[in-house]
């Protein structure tokens, strides 16, 4: 940072804090170096902006570029982030390590880590206590800030119950293994609820919320649900995969004909800073420019003014016109022999929109680096997951289409 720029955000961050209806942002932070928004969580000062590390950036063979990743961490922290978000599977189980890698140059108690509990490998009681170690091993850490039993939906809160995570999870609170204790929620509001009233120790709750799945995916209900519980909420998939960065070029265009200089990613991160109670939001940040644009964006975050959130608004309604599948990626279509039925979507979308600017060529590559296993051929059309979409979309119908064209595209 330049003088002229240290100087700017000393007077930005002078200026104090705002208060958003119950939910206190605070300009700057306890680090003189700390310059992206802060909220309270009990007594932290936790960045708006969570670190996340599901999308780390990788070499050309595919490994984590290490190096990179700890320039890309020791930035963040400059700027103020205090908080990482790993887990056990991130990064073909990869992630961890690499996190705590980076991480363990820094005073600990300077930032939070966070991980979690991958319920769905569970196949013994045993388990839980061996991951939980290990998870601290790869992670080089005697205790985890924030720790998430991960991942749930009907399947997985079954897998919770029965090899009795919860207790163990209690414990390794008592131990000081772990200070706040929440879990990541992947289903419909009323399994949300359930979860809530089954244990009332939950601190945070972690969902996916964003522009797009606000209505669609029942975003809002269950956003209603965390809040009527008072439990503060963190926000994953702020950007839906990449989804609300990448808004077709009429969407686009209306964005930057009202504000030149914003991103279209910073357009819905500060879309989510209008809701009340939010701990903090998740971004997988692959490259440096991602980060530099979100830590721009969550340097003194504002909310969307009123006419700002017109105008998104109106450019959300041009980019979901023009979506060839109006898929919205909720994941409730869950299928029983494997087709990853939302990617195949996005990426057909992303090809049909030409968001990422490749065309054909794009559409191959993304479409064949889903596993073969996964891919809309392997469909036996038994319908289950028309059943569960609540945009009522002819899924096996599309995915025939989708089948179709990539074998035209490919030319096989
Ligand atoms: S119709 Fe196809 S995609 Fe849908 S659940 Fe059955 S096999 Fe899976
Ligand atoms: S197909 Fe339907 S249920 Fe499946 S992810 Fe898309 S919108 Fe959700």
């Amino acid at each position: 940072m330049n003088r002229r720029e240290f100087i700017k955000n000393s007077l930005l961050a002078a200026s104090g804090a705002v208060l958003l209806s119950g939910c206190t942002f605070k300009t700057g932070g306890t680090a003189p170096s700390a310059l992206v928004t802060t909220t309270k969580f009990k007594n932290l000062d936790v960045s708006m902006l969570g670190f996340g590390a599901m999308r780390l950036p990788t070499t050309a063979s595919g490994a984590i570029d290490d190096s990179l990743n700890k320039k890309m961490v020791q930035r963040a922290i400059n700027a103020g982030i205090n908080y990482f978000d790993t887990a056990y599977m991130y990064m073909g189980g990869k992630s961890e390590k690499a996190m705590g890698d980076a991480l363990k140059k820094f005073d600990r108690a300077s930032f939070n880590l966070t991980t979690k509990m991958p319920v769905m490998m569970l196949e013994k009681e045993e388990d839980v206590e061996r991951i939980f170690n290990e998870q601290l091993e790869r992670c080089q850490t005697d205790y985890f800030d924030f720790y998430l039993v991960h991942c749930l939906n009907k399947h997985n809160w079954e897998n919770t119950k029965k090899y009795n995570v919860i207790p163990f999870l209690k414990k390794m609170k008592k131990e000081g293994k772990i200070k706040y204790l929440g879990f990541s929620h992947h289903d419909t509001p009323e399994l949300l609820q359930e979860i809530i009233d089954y244990y009332d120790k939950w601190e945070f709750v972690q969902l996916q919320i964003n522009r797009l799945d606000w209505k669609a995916c029942r975003g809002k209900e269950q956003y209603e649900i965390a809040r009527k519980a008072q439990l503060p909420v963190i926000i994953m998939e702020p950007l839906r995969g990449s989804a609300l960065a990448n808004l077709n070029e009429a969407a686009t265009k209306i964005l930057k004909d009202y504000n030149p200089d914003a991103s279209v990613a910073s357009w819905a991160f500060r879309w989510l800073a209008g809701l009340d109670g939010i701990l903090t939001m998740l971004s997988g940040m692959t490259l440096p420019e991602h980060l530099e644009d979100n830590i721009k964006t969550f340097t003194n975050l504002t909310p969307l003014s009123k006419e700002e959130n017109e105008v998104y608004d109106r450019a959300i309604a041009v980019h979901l016109k023009t979506q060839a599948i109006g898929c919205t990626t909720c994941r409730y279509c869950e299928c029983p022999v494997g087709v990853d039925i939302a990617s195949i979507f996005s990426v057909y979308n992303q090809y049909k929109q030409d968001t990422t600017g490749m065309g054909k060529t794009g559409f191959i590559s993304h479409y064949e680096a889903l596993k073969e296993s996964e891919r809309a051929d392997k469909c036996i059309k038994c319908g289950l997951c028309k059943t569960k979409c609540p945009q009522q979309l002819d899924i096996p119908a599309l995915l025939e289409k989708v089948d179709k064209e990539y074998k035209q595209v490919k030319g096989v």
